[in-house]
């Protein structure tokens, strides 16, 4: 049996960093909205400006998102005592692939065969 302490230890040090960095994200596009609402006489100029700040702020939260659930997961699948399985094929992940993304909840093989899946699909 494989010890995953280390590697747990790293998913919570990584669950702490990205919720602090939403966090930060979240304060930061409230503070956006108090200093709109501050300035009635709107600047339209900066319109463009602000929507493409908005849209790069939310792709980046989206990203946040994604990876929070993606740790989460794998935390949740420590305490039930099947971290370092694949989620699919049941076969232990290559540990090399562990160390690299503690995250990772796919076996490589699982992963690529989604990756492929993914791209023959249509579009949503
Ligand atoms: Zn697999």
């Amino acid at each position: 049996m494989t010890d995953f302490t280390e590697l747990y230890e790293r998913l919570k040090q990584e669950q702490m960093s990205l919720n602090a960095e939403l966090q930060r994200l979240k304060a930061e596009e409230k503070s956006a909205d108090e200093q709109r609402e501050g300035s009635p006489f709107g600047k339209r100029e900066e319109g463009a400006t602000e929507a493409f700040e908005w849209e790069k702020r939310l792709a980046l939260e989206r990203r946040l998102n994604d990876a929070l659930a993606a740790v989460g997961h794998a935390l949740e699948k420590y305490e039930a005592g099947t971290y370092g399985i694949c989620d699919l094929c049941s076969r232990p992940i290559e540990p090399a692939r562990l160390e690299a993304l503690p995250q990772a909840t796919l076996c490589l093989e699982c992963k690529a065969r989604q990756a492929k899946d993914a791209r023959n699909r249509p579009a949503k």
